[in-house]
């Protein structure tokens, strides 16, 4: 732990959004906050801390404090939890709305009743609320207990640019009016130019009077009150769009937010349990196996599973597959096709969860068809593994642009989002994906997310790296406010 000689380090209140994707950064967040000398109270939602403990084989080390094998090393971290306001076994991703009104209408009052109880209890004094960017009430509970407000925001910087300036796209006619202009949209500061395809897929949505479009639109509001924003991206890779976003508020970018070493986490972070797969990959041949994930939260319709099943059969590429049990829908759980996982003997891998970054680090793996989660992007980056691009839902369609179009370290699944995917066209995607030959054009994608690989290393460089320097000012700039 590196010690500042300064006796009035912080201490951060962090609540992490309660999805899995959110989870994953927000403790490698406190993880190193804490490295740099903060005391970090972090919280999650009961319902989140349960699911990692059942999740987690060795329970008893665990039962109630996820960090508890952090602590040996020296860290401050205490640990809490709080109700989301629904019972644990209340079923959040068959019931999502209803999840996500929760979130927006009864959450705020027990982050209230908690961090109160946190500032009147701790020593040493609390300073700073980090709470991520999608909670509605950060401005409110920091400005009631005294507290600087940081918000940490997971996804690219262009994403949250483009919701940070909804109303822009509400009078350009491009976002919630009743025929929506479906020409490129040319006038979001620090984003040259963007089709409306590849907006977020709640600002393509044609009703926007649901609870995530109020939902959104309230942490928009909230963040514009925020005393700092901190982001999970790397200047170089959106410096226009950040540019941007640092002359409206102070903006830091830090990431990418990896566990140290981009080894296997000391704290258990995942929902489902994670099954080994590296003895599977030691006996393949490198950049042999296709890894295929769709995160954690978005849905794939059965017919796109059944095809991409069929598909994997046809390409006879090797393959590990994370499938969750909800990933059609949690009442729906009969999905691949009757004999697949007789037929893909020794071929394939079908897991429900399982270690992502441990598994794409392993040299037998030469491709990864994603839904293009922010974290899925950039763990494959770090690990030089291209992609074949597969959004489903919220930000993967602007993340799948930035993949392919801009950095161009990936290739499309579907070229058109309203043709039926299909076995053959899935097979083939594999192939070109999977079976590169030199001189076919698709050697590219290695050089391209070499380079990209080498800007996060860069970026993370302690010899003046950007988000190193970024993540210091950052610290220092909070300490400053400390002190006024
Ligand atoms: N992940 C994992 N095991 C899996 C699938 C995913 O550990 O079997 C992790 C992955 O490494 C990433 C996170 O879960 O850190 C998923 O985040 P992402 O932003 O990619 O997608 P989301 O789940 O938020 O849609």
């Amino acid at each position: 732990m590196e010690n500042n000689n300064n006796h009035q380090n912080p201490h951060a209140i962090i609540v992490a959004y309660p999805l899995q994707g959110h989870v994953i950064p927000c403790v490698h967040l406190a993880m190193k906050l804490a490295s740099k000398g903060f005391t970090i109270t972090f919280v999650n939602t009961h319902s989140i801390h349960n699911q990692i403990i059942e999740a987690t084989s060795n329970q008893t080390a665990h039962d109630h404090d996820i960090f508890s094998d952090a602590l040996k090393s020296g860290l401050d971290i205490r640990y809490k939890t709080v109700s989301d306001g629904f019972p644990l076994e209340f079923d959040r991703s068959l019931n999502h709305d209803q999840f996500m009104a929760g979130l927006l209408y009864v959450f705020s009052a027990h982050v209230d009743r908690l961090v109160g109880d946190i500032v009147r209890n701790s020593d040493p004094q609390v300073s700073c609320l980090i709470a991520d960017t999608f909670f509605v009430w950060s401005s409110m509970i920091s400005k009631k207990y005294n507290l600087i407000n940081i918000s940490f925001w997971t996804e690219p910087a262009l994403v949250f640019n483009l919701y940070y300036h909804w109303d822009l796209l509400i009078a350009h006619g491009h976002f919630a009016s009743i025929d929506n202009r479906e020409d490129t949209i040319d006038y979001i500061p620090g984003v040259r130019a963007i089709e409306p395809k590849n907006l977020m897929s709640y600002l393509q949505a044609t009703d926007t009077s649901t609870i995530v479009h109020k939902l959104i639109s309230k942490a928009f509001e909230e963040v514009k009150m925020a005393d700092f924003i901190i982001c999970n991206t790397v200047q170089e890779l959106e410096p226009a769009t950040l540019s941007a976003l640092q002359e409206k508020q102070p903006t830091y970018a830090i990431g990418p937010i990896f566990p140290t070493g981009f080894a296997k986490s000391p704290v258990a972070t995942s929902l489902w349990s994670e099954s080994e797969c590296t003895q599977w990959l030691h006996n393949k041949p490198p950049k042999s196996v296709l890894y295929v994930s769709f995160g954690s939260y978005a849905h794939a319709s059965k017919n796109d599973i059944v095809e991409i099943a069929e598909g994997l059969l046809l390409s006879e590429v090797s393959f590990i597959w994370v499938l969750r049990p909800d990933i059609v829908s949690s009442d729906e759980t009969e999905f691949l096709p009757v004999g697949f996982e007789e037929n893909i003997k020794g071929r394939g891998l079908i897991v429900t969860w399982c270690c992502q970054i441990e598994v794409i680090s392993h040299s037998a793996i030469g491709g990864f068809l994603t839904h293009c989660g922010w974290n899925s992007i950039l763990e494959s980056i770090w690990c030089g593994v291209p992609l074949l691009c597969f959004p489903l839902l919220t930000d993967q369609f602007t993340n799948r642009k930035l993949a392919v179009d801009d950095w161009k370290i990936g290739l499309n699944f579907c070229d058109d989002k309203n043709k039926p995917i299909t076995r053959k066209l899935v097979s083939d995607k594999i192939h070109r994906l999977m079976r590169r030959k030199s001189g076919d054009g698709d050697d590219e994608l290695i050089k391209n997310i070499k380079d990209v690989k080498r800007t996060l290393e860069n970026a993370l460089s302690l010899a003046n790296g950007s988000s190193e320097r970024n993540f210091h000012r950052f610290i220092n700039d909070v300490k400053a406010r400390i002190i006024s």
